[in-house]
């Protein structure tokens, strides 16, 4: 067992993995979340998986679907994320980390059913991003981001994803999903719920419809968006109450 420092935090890890030095961040300091733990999700599409839900001042506001259209918005997972971002549920980022640390190996957990990642004025928080990942040592971490592209944050997802937690860069448009391919990330679409989704991107990129939402089947088996070196995109229809309005909003997006 080695013991990692990072900033004032201290992990224990069997591993020798660590999220280097090389990137610098941006701006200094930590952003402090509240992060909300289920270990077990009753969530019929995750399937029963550890999931997490971040505060909502985690959302950059440069997503497409900040104002209107997020899914989370609506629904039970609304009033929840409302209340772990009012601080009335949820624990620290050292809480979250504990608990990741603690799961078993291989064990296949989901962040972010709501939220995204710590971020400073939009750049990815460099040190709360790397004391998850040496927790998530020998886990199955995945996630999305709307975070914008920038080269801080596509260096910190890339080295999230080469270490073993996988962050799917989440577009609104095939064409933006092949961007990000092009910088080594992998990506997932909303796309229209009312026309044919196409079966390769304008860059030739295999496409598949989230698996959930063509057959019976959940993220506990599916996995796919897990894998960090997949080059197909995962295209989500749009669904929800605000599916109208995404329908609109990405209309164009197939094209
Ligand atoms: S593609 Fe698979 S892992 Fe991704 S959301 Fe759909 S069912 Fe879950």
């Amino acid at each position: 067992m080695i013991s990692l420092t990072l900033n004032t935090m201290t992990l224990c890890t069997s591993s020798t993995v660590t999220f280097d030095s090389l990137i610098q961040p941006f701006h200094s300091g930590t952003m402090k979340i509240r992060v909300h733990i289920t270990p077990k999700s009753g969530n019929d599409k995750t399937g029963p998986i550890p999931v997490t839900t971040s505060e909502r001042a985690s959302c950059p506001t440069t997503c497409g679907l900040y104002d209107k259209g997020c899914y989370a918005k609506s629904g039970p997972l609304a009033l929840h994320w409302r209340k772990v971002s009012s601080g009335e549920r949820g624990t620290d980022w050292q809480g979250l980390c504990d608990f990741v640390q603690s799961l078993p190996d291989r064990q296949l957990w989901r962040h972010n059913q709501a939220g995204d990642l710590p971020h400073l004025f939009g750049d990815i928080d460099h040190s709360n991003m790397a004391h998850l990942v040496v927790a998530n040592t020998g886990k199955r971490g995945y996630t999305y981001t709307h975070h914008v592209l920038n080269k801080h944050n596509v260096d910190i997802i890339q080295r999230s994803n080469r270490q073993g937690f996988t962050i799917n860069a989440s577009t609104e448009s095939l064409d933006a999903a092949d961007a990000a391919i092009e910088k080594g990330l992998p990506a997932v679409c909303v796309v229209p719920n009312n026309k044919p989704v196409p079966k390769v991107s304008p860059k030739g990129h295999k496409v598949v419809v989230c698996p959930a939402q063509v057959r019976n089947t959940t993220c506990a088996e599916c996995k796919l968006c897990s894998v960090a070196k997949r080059t197909c995109i995962v295209a989500f229809k749009a669904h929800g109450s605000a599916a109208k309005h995404v329908n609109a909003l990405v209309s164009d997006s197939l094209n």
